[in-house]
């Protein structure tokens, strides 16, 4: 691993200038108090700005409607965002799920979809957990049965995050009960605004929101299959790979520049200097105290270990630190830590409080931390599979 220091040349440089400016004015304080009240994890505004430089879709060409970004560009801009943090799991979504439209979907659905997409028009969310269990996708039991000119779906999804923002869902269903699990399922992009999809919001403890979605007797035309009948799981691994961060994209990603609880780690640090910086009402600065800066600078050494961290390691240890962290972060500011936003005397206007709330679901989504590690131990480290119990 090289870890040399690396210089920015005069044109990256103002690239990153570039990419700094157009975060100041967009990711603006208004953009936060939104995703603080809504947790939707989508803006708008910032979204289609971000459509408009070509952002979305930043390796894409120009004509596609991306900006042709090179993998440095690609890694300035991704680092930037990490760093800011602002409301971005409708843009994760969409990016995962429209690398498999592109592979796999009819000209004809791209032709609709991917323009949209790259524009910021058109979002895409994960139809995978269903209420029954999200670990064993395999057991998806959503129906899709093949009718005269398409197919007709049947079923429920739990923590579909950001369907209230999007257009589509791509929709994992069982399309064979006949065969063993992992075949049987095939994969579609399901319009979310036709008759018989009911999105009903969920409200979590960390202040996300997500949905439940409902699918009854909801019609699509073939065109909206994404990859070969009864072989989704093949399909479906491309974007769960990204998602557990089995395969980097290319070299640079290899070292994971934001595992995906890092920036909010980064966060509650912040705040923690700053609360003990700033004198109590005793006028006492906490961070003289020695025992207080060893913590904080054990936090900041977690910040680093994470940061580079790769794959799925990071999406473990990130979430672990952060749960152990933002514990660690309230018994050392003490019980007006635990002050929520806008209580009197909430400390840091209750940011630490929030951190704390928001860990603990940082070890289910996206596979939940259980599951990280099976993926560690089987892909990385190459040791058999569990054996079955019963
Ligand atoms: C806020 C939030 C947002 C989410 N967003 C989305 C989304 O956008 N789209 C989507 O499809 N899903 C989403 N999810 C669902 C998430 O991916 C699932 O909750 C997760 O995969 C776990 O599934 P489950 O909750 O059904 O738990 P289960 O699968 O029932 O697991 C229960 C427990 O058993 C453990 N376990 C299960 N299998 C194994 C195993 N093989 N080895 C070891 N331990 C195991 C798990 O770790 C867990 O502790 C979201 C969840 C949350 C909380």
């Amino acid at each position: 691993m090289d870890f040399s220091a690396f210089e920015l040349d005069d044109e990256l440089r103002n690239f990153w200038i570039e990419v700094n400016d157009f975060f100041d004015q967009h990711a603006t304080d208004e953009v936060y108090e939104e995703e603080h009240r809504t947790g939707s994890g989508y803006n708008n505004d910032l979204h289609e700005a971000m459509g408009k430089r070509g952002w979305l879709t930043p390796a894409w060409s120009l004509d596609e409607g991306g900006a042709e970004l090179d993998a440095l560009r690609q890694r300035l801009l991704k680092l930037e965002m990490d760093r800011r943090d602002p409301p971005h799991v409708t843009l994760s979504t969409t990016s995962m799920t429209v690398a498999v439209v592109r592979a796999n979907g009819s000209e004809k659905l791209k032709e609709k979809v991917l323009p949209g997409v790259a524009s910021g028009q058109i979002r895409i969310c994960l139809g995978y957990t269903e209420p029954d269990g999200g670990s064993d996708l395999a057991g998806v039991r959503t129906k899709a049965t093949r009718v005269d000119g398409g197919w007709v779906i049947n079923g429920a999804k739990m923590f579909t995050t950001g369907a209230h923002n999007c257009q589509y869902s791509m929709l994992v269903t069982r399309t064979n009960p006949d065969v063993p699990k992992h075949r049987g399922i095939t994969i579609f992009l399901v319009p979310l605004d036709g008759p018989g999809v009911e999105i009903q919001p969920i409200a979590t403890l960390g202040g996300e929101r997500t949905n439940a979605v409902f699918y009854d007797n909801v019609f699509i035309d073939d065109d909206h299959r994404l990859g070969p009948v009864d072989q989704g799981w093949a399909v479906m691994s491309a974007p769960l790979d990204s998602e557990h961060g089995v395969k980097a994209a290319d070299g640079l990603a290899e070292i994971n520049g934001g595992a995906p609880y890092e920036a909010a780690l980064r966060k509650l640090l912040f705040h923690a200097v700053r609360w003990a910086k700033t004198p109590d009402v005793e006028g006492i600065v906490h961070f003289d105290k020695p025992e207080v800066r060893v913590q904080l600078a054990e936090i900041a050494l977690d910040v680093e270990t994470i940061r580079n961290a790769p794959g799925p390691m990071g999406r473990v240890i990130s979430s672990e630190k952060l749960i152990e962290r933002s514990a660690d972060i309230l018994d050392l500011v003490g019980p007006d830590a635990l002050l929520p936003r806008g209580a009197q005397g909430a400390v840091e206007d209750g940011i630490l409080e929030w951190g704390n709330r928001f860990a603990q679901g940082t070890a289910i989504y996206g596979g939940t931390t259980d599951v990280a590690r099976n993926i560690v131990a089987q892909h990385m480290l190459k040791l058999p599979r569990p054996p079955k119990i019963g």
